[in-house]
Order: C-alpha cells, then sequence, then structure tokens
C-alpha cells in the first residue's frame, strides 16, 4: 500500500500464527529502491513480502539498500533472503552489527549470561530453563547477515528522491535506529516508537549497562524531531510524534515510580518486585504465575532495568545474599 507518495507499506506475517505484523517500507528511488526492515525468515514472510511488491508494481530487483533499523528477528530475519534475490547492500548501525554473532551464531554465551542475571534476580530454578528459552523458538526465523555498510548517527542515505538521516536511538535495542526524511517530515520509528504498544525495554547481556536511561534519553530526542508522518515497524501509522512521544515518557515515568514504591515498602528481589508491579497496576485478568516464560521474562528484565536506573541515579542500594542480589530503596 503507498502511505504516502513514493512510501509503501507491506505487512509480512509473524510465524507460529502469532496475530501481529511486521510493518517494512519501501521507498522508491531515481537511483533505485531502499527497503527498511525485512519481517521474519520464512516462506511466508518472503511470498507476503513479494505479493505486496507486485501490488504496487514494484520489483525486487530495484531494491538496492535494505536499512534494518534492528537486528530483532521481526525487522532482520529475512534480510540475508532478500540480499541474495536482489544483491541489496544490508546496512545498519556499528553497534548493532557488534550483536549479530553472539546473537545469532553461537549463542552460548549469551544465554549463559542471561541465566545467571536472571539466577541472581530471584529467579527460581524450576522456572530458569524455561525462562533463558523462551525465545529459542525464534532462531530458526533468522539467517545471519553481516551487513555491507555500517551506519552511525547523522549519516544520510540517499536514492535519489529521498534522502533519510540516520538517529541513533538506544534502549529498544543498543544500536536502534530511527530514519528521518527531512524535506517531507517523514519518520520510520523502527520499534522505539510505536502508536498502540509501549516498546520493549531491558536489561540483558546485549542491552548496554542501563538502557532505562538510553531509552528515555533517546524518547526525549525524538520529541524534537519536527515530523509529520510516523511509521513504525508494527501496527498503525500516525502524525501525532510529539503527542505519543509524551505518553511514552509518561508511562515510562509512571512505571519507575511504581518500582520504587514497592522499594520502599521493603527488601525485594527483582523477580518480587516485577510481580508485584505487576499486581499492582492490574495488568491483566490473568496473574503473574500463570504468564507465559517469555512474558515473566520481559517484564522482569524491563524491572531490572527501572532498578538499574535508579540504583545508578543514588535511589536505590543492593546487597548480595547467597548469589541472590536483593534491592532497597535508600530513603
Ligand atoms: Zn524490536
Ligand atoms: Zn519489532
Amino acid at each position: 500500500m503507498e502511505v504516502v507518495r513514493g512510501v509503501h507499506q507491506i505487512k509480512l506475517p509473524f510465524p507460529k500464527g502469532i496475530s501481529e505484523d511486521a510493518n517494512v517500507y519501501l521507498l522508491e528511488g531515481s537511483e533505485g529502491d531502499i527497503l527498511i526492515d525485512t519481517g521474519w525468515d520464512s516462506v511466508e514472510s518472503l511470498a507476503a513480502l513479494q505479493q505486496g511488491l507486485k501490488e504496487d508494481r514494484l520489483s525486487f530487483k530495484h531494491i538496492q539498500t535494505v536499512v534494518v533499523t534492528h537486528i530483532h528477528p521481526d525487522h532482520y530475519g529475512l534480510a540475508s533472503k532478500i540480499k541474495q534475490v536482489c544483491g541489496a547492500k544490508v546496512t545498519m548501525h556499528r553497534i548493532e552489527a557488534e550483536l549479530i554473532g553472539s546473537r545469532y551464531v553461537d549463542s552460548g554465551e549469551l544465554l549463559q549470561g542471561l541465566g545467571s542475571e536472571l539466577k541472581r534476580n530471584g529467579v527460581s530454578q524450576d522456572e530458569l530453563q524455561d525462562m533463558v528459552g523462551a525465545s529459542s523458538w525464534m532462531k530458526p526465523f533468522v539467517v545471519p547477515e553481516n551487513p555491507d555498510v555500517l551506519l552511525d548517527q547523522g549519516d544520510r542515505i540517499n536514492n535519489g528522491t529521498f534522502t533519510l538521516e540516520v538517529l541513533w536511538m538506544p534502549g529498544h535495542s543498543p544500536g536502534h535506529i530511527c530514519l528521518y526524511e527531512p524535506r517531507r517530515r517523514l519518520f520510520f520509528s523502527g520499534d522505539h516508537v510505536l502508536f498502540d504498544a509501549m516498546s520493549n525495554v531491558g536489561l540483558h547481556p546485549q542491552s548496554g549497562e542501563n538502557p532505562m536511561n538510553d531509552y528515555i534519553g533517546s524518547l526525549r530526542r525524538t520529541g524534537d524531531v519536527g515530523a509529520s508522518f510516523v511509521f513504525p515497524g508494527h501496527g498503525p501509522t500516525f502524525s501525532s510524534l510529539k503527542l505519543r512521544v509524551a505518553d511514552m515518557l509518561r508511562y515510562r515515568e509512571q512505571r519507575k515510580r511504581v518500582v520504587m514504591q514497592v522499594l520502599r515498602d521493603g527488601i525485594r528481589t527483582a523477580y518480587q518486585v516485577a510481580q508485584e508491579v505487576y499486581q499492582r497496576q492490574g495488568m491483566a485478568d490473568i496473574s503473574f504465575a500463570s504468564l507465559d516464560a517469555w512474558h515473566k521474562r520481559s517484564l522482569l528484565l524491563e524491572t531490572i532495568a527501572y532498578i538499574k536506573a535508579l540504583t545508578i541515579e543514588g535511589d536505590v542500594g543492593m546487597i548480595n545474599r547467597e548469589g541472590v542480589v536483593l534491592y532497597l530503596a535508600k530513603d
């Protein structure tokens, strides 16, 4: 579907019947087309891309550049196949490129690191295995491909019609980029800003030291981008970037306050904090205990990210007790 002149949105399916789509965007140019993000590596995803191109009278052979906003499977999985089909150059932020090997080629060390992090933060032995392996099913849906071109903040990608400015927005992933087209005021936000969901931000072996602080800083900078149209990696496109960013910032600040309140009520492991925050927020009808391992893990890693930010800011202290970390409010 052509969403604005020369910009086409194609929705690619998630695997395993998950009812979610990955939005990819093709920008037509007099010197070749740019594809932003790729979807998962699956035959269904490749077929949906082919179909979407055909419906808009586009073709694989004009794609010259694939820009990957970040290396999560739903944005990067299919990059290798697309390159095979049309010889496009794959490009991403240099920090993201460094994470490919440990995430998709040899992930033993990463999983071990994740396991120790979860254990230190109060996950019991019975739950540990499931939580560590909660995203292992995704691996077959990614073919690792090293980028041909590395990007940095401020770089420009030009196809004769569109000039995209690279905006480095760490937080959801440490090398996450957004792309801004200043002449038409178009903003391609990846998973950094979504219209109908909050981006995942968690502390884990590939997140950097203080991802929540990175994310909040990135959101603040995003509020100053003068965009008229926003094209996210999932969900609907929208125009009110400033308002949406303000909502997302409020959400983060509110959640951080709840984490702090829970810690003021007593000394806790991060796992206990996550559980309590979940209950206090009344987030769903399902109890924390009956959430699946992936959801529990996301909530826990996000809680650890808040606690880490509060610790660095000097509001939270910690003690080590038999290999498990307990946190407490300092005020
Ligand atoms: Zn993502
Ligand atoms: Zn995504």
